[in-house]
């Protein structure tokens, strides 16, 4: 990435677009257009909204955690009427909920179903075939947008089996890139509704890139430094293979559940099938307090774990694997963590690191 900027109006740029547009089809699962913004991730939720709905509509979501809802907070500003369904953090979106409130919804005034795929702030997977089965089981017609800021490139995501409508995600996550850059992947249906959508939009506007990118250049100053960096990202989870990287953090991920578990500690999510393969969330026993372990893993060696999020402050820690992310990282991780439990004085079982290499060494 460091290297000069070229001219984003020339020939040079042109191909490195179309590179980029060939490798995101396939990182995404989709044989449709897949847009770049120079934003961070909280852009992409924008662009989604303004691109496909109306002022006053009304849109369906869950309260799966953090990011979930400032993504409804995004809607709200706009406008939008949001549905929110109660929800347990620690589980992943229940399909019969999702198919009893689109049931509910016999006029078909719901526009657009927002879901996080895979949320940060709690660590929690949903599964979101079973979404998309939910909305074909109500027979509804609501747009299906989906947040994979922390799961594409690093958990199997599938953007047109899935039938999604948009799908948004961020660079800085399993496209291992500096933050920057913001994804909406957008289906034939969205596409259509974003023709008679009233929302305003200039800078979000669909319709402006899809018009420059098809001659393969943007309509303003692209982020050039971060597409060099993302044509080599794309590439990596080519040659490495997609399979071969989900199956890589699903690995790493198991490893890290069975320190906690050796610790004698909780994870946030309760069912192991739906625990994320990007991170994992950790509950502090009553009376010790997160972010002062944080602070003490920070101080003492020098390692960052993920703060506790809306009301998981103070209450749980998060361990991040995803992205360029291998065994031994994920073992030095893990005696990080060990060692700060200790000089904190948490009560914990010593062990957590030998079990989760025995798993990886196996
Ligand atoms: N959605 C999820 C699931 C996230 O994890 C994040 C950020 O971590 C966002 C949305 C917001 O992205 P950004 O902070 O890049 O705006």
């Amino acid at each position: 990435m460091d290297r000069a900027v070229i001219d984003h109006r020339g020939p040079d740029f042109a191909a490195m677009t179309a590179e980029i547009a060939e490798g995101l089809g396939i990182v995404f699962q989709t044989a449709g257009p897949v847009i770049v913004f120079p934003a961070s991730g909280s852009g992409g939720w924008e662009a989604a909204l303004v691109n496909t709905l109306s002022p006053g509509d009304r849109v369906l979501a869950f309260d799966q955690g953090f990011f979930a809802g400032g993504w409804v907070a995004v809607a709200e500003r706009h406008g939008l009427r949001v549905q929110t369904i109660a929800h347990d953090w620690r589980r992943g979106v229940d399909p019969a909920a999702l198919e009893e409130a689109l049931g509910a919804d016999a006029g078909h005034e719901i526009r657009g179903l927002l879901v996080v795929h895979n949320e940060t702030s709690t660590g929690v997977t949903s599964d979101i075939g079973a979404v998309r089965a939910a909305l074909d089981g109500a027979g509804h017609p609501a747009l299906l947008m989906i947040d994979a800021v922390s799961s594409l490139g690093s958990i199997d995501y599938r953007h047109d089996e899935w039938r999604v409508d948009v799908t948004v995600t961020g660079s800085q996550k399993g496209l291992m890139l500096p933050p920057g850059l913001s994804f909406n992947a957008i289906s034939e249906k969205a596409l259509a509704a974003s023709r008679s959508a009233g929302l305003a939009r200039s800078y979000w506007s669909w319709e402006a890139m899809l018009a420059a990118n098809e001659q393969g250049f943007f309509p303003y100053t692209p982020a050039t430094t971060i597409l060099y960096g993302l044509r080599e990202s794309l590439a990596m989870l080519r040659e490495e293979g997609l399979d071969n990287v989900f199956a890589r953090h699903g690995r790493l991920a198991a490893a890290c559940r069975r320190a906690v578990e050796a610790w004698g500690l909780e994870t946030y999510a309760v069912e192991e099938s739906e625990a994320s393969n990007t991170l994992t969330a950790v509950l502090m026993p009553d009376g010790h307090d997160a972010d002062r372990l944080r602070e003490i893993i920070l101080e003492r060696f020098d390692m960052s774990l993920g703060t506790g999020l809306g009301k998981l402050k103070g209450k749980a820690f998060r361990i991040g694997h995803l992205g360029a992310f291998n065994e031994l990282m994920l073992a030095g991780t893990l005696c990080g963590v060990e060692m700060g439990l200790g000089a904190a004085g948490v009560p914990f079982t010593p062990g957590g690191v030998q079990a989760a290499l025995e798993m990886l060494g196996a």
